[in-house]
C-alpha cells in the first residue's frame, strides 16, 4: 500500500461533448487521487471515459468538449494548482505539460512531427522547460534514449520517427515523455500498436522506469492483463462513471461490480492454459447520446433487478479499505 502524500486529486470531474446530436457526459462526476510514486490503472471498453479523463487532467479535450464541473488539483512545491481553473492555451498549463505531467500515446505517430529527428524533438521539450544549452539538450536527450533502451542512441537520435521500427518509435515517445523527470506519466494504452513480444518490454519498461524515476503513472487501458503488471490501484470506468475502484490485488481477487466481472471473464487469465472459458459481456456500450435508465449498465447485467436497476442510479459505497463500487447489489 502506497501511503506517499497525494500528487493529484481529481474530484467530481465532469466533461462534456457537444454535436448536433446533442450533449453527453464523457466524464460523468468521477474523483480519485493518484499518490506520488503510485501507479493507476483506468480500464473499461472502448467509449466509457477513459482517454477524455487523461485528456481533460491535461486539459487537451477536443474542440467539440469542455469540462465542465469538479476539480484537478496537483500539489506541487507546497501549493496546490486546480488545472481545471487554467486558461487551456496559457503559459501555466503549457508549462506543466511535459515537465510536471507528460503522456505516452498510442500510437507514436501521433505524439511525433514526421519532419523533424526525434533529437530535435525530444531537445526541444527539453529546452523548453529546463535551462540549459543544445549542447546539453542533446546530451540529455542521448542518455534518456539510453536508459529506455534505443540501440546506439547517439546514432539514433538524429533518425526520422518513420525510420524506426514500431517498438523503437514507442521507446522514443517514452524517452520524449520522460525527457524533463515529470512527477505523472500518463499512458494511454501504450501497448496497443505492437507486437506482443515487443509488448511485453515496453511493459516492463515503463515499469522498471517508474520505480528508478519514483515518478507515478496512469495506465489507460481496456486490457486488465497490462494493469495486473504495472499498477497498484486500479479503476474501472463504464459510459463516463467510475463503476469500481480498489487496490488492484484486491479488485482482481474480489471484484464486486458486474461490470468488472464481465470484464475479468472476458478475457484469458494469465497462466491459465488455453482451454479456460471465456465468456465476452452481452451486448456492446450504449451509445452516450442514448443512455438506459438508472444503472447505464442494466441493458446488459446478468444481475437486473427490474424496478430498482433501470429507476435511479447507484451510490458510490465503501465495502473495504479503498474498495468502492457503484451497484444496487451492495447499497
Ligand atoms: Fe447490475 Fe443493477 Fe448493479 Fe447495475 S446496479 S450493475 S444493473 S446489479
Amino acid at each position: 500500500m502506497n501511503d506517499n502524500p497525494v500528487l493529484l486529486s481529481v474530484r467530481n470531474l465532469t466533461t462534456q461533448f457537444f454535436s448536433q446530436e446533442g450533449i453527453f457526459d464523457a466524464v460523468d462526476g468521477v474523483s480519485f487521487d493518484i499518490r506520488r510514486g503510485e501507479a493507476l490503472g483506468i480500464a473499461g471498453e472502448s467509449g466509457c471515459g477513459k482517454s477524455v479523463t487523461a485528456q481533460s487532467i491535461l486539459r487537451i479535450v477536443p474542440r467539440n468538449g469542455k469540462t465542465v464541473d469538479g476539480e484537478i488539483l496537483l500539489q506541487e512545491n507546497g501549493k496546490t494548482v486546480d488545472l481545471v481553473k487554467l486558461n487551456e492555451f496559457g503559459k501555466e498549463i503549457r508549462d506543466i505539460r511535459g515537465r510536471a505531467i507528460s503522456m505516452v500515446f498510442q500510437e507514436p505517430m501521433a505524439g511525433f512531427s514526421m519532419v523533424y529527428t526525434i533529437g530535435n524533438q525530444i531537445t526541444e521539450v527539453i529546452r523548453l522547460h529546463q535551462k540549459c544549452s543544445a549542447a546539453e539538450a542533446r546530451e540529455r536527450a542521448i542518455e534518456i534514449l539510453r536508459r529506455v533502451g534505443m540501440p546506439k542512441p547517439e546514432q539514433t537520435i538524429d533518425a526520422y520517427p518513420f525510420a524506426l521500427s514500431g517498438g523503437m518509435r514507442q521507446r522514443a515517445m517514452i524517452a520524449m515523455a520522460l525527457s524533463c523527470h515529470p512527477m505523472l506519466l500518463i499512458a494511454d494504452e501504450p501497448t496497443t500498436a505492437v507486437d506482443v513480444t515487443i509488448q511485453a518490454q515496453i511493459l516492463s519498461l515503463m515499469k522498471a522506469l517508474q520505480k528508478e524515476m519514483g515518478m507515478a503513472l496512469m495506465v489507460i487501458t481496456h486490457d486488465l492483463a497490462v494493469i495486473s503488471e504495472l499498477c497498484d490501484r486500479v479503476m474501472i470506468m463504464y459510459l463516463g462513471k467510475d463503476v469500481e475502484s480498489a487496490p488492484a490485488g484486491e479488485l482482481f481477487r474480489n471484484p464486486k461490480h458486474p461490470y468488472t466481472i464481465g470484464l475479468l471473464h472476458s478475457v484469458p487469465e494469465l497462466g491459465e492454459g488455453r482451454n479456460q472459458e471465456i465468456v465476452p459481456i452481452s451486448g456492446s456500450v450504449p451509445s452516450p447520446y442514448r443512455r438506459p435508465s438508472g444503472c447505464t449498465f442494466h441493458p446488459r447485467c446478468p444481475e437486473f433487478m427490474p424496478g430498482v436497476c433501470d429507476v435511479a442510479y447507484p451510490p458510490q459505497v465503501e465495502i473495504s479499505a479503498g474498495h468502492k463500487v457503484r451497484c444496487h447489489l451492495y447499497v
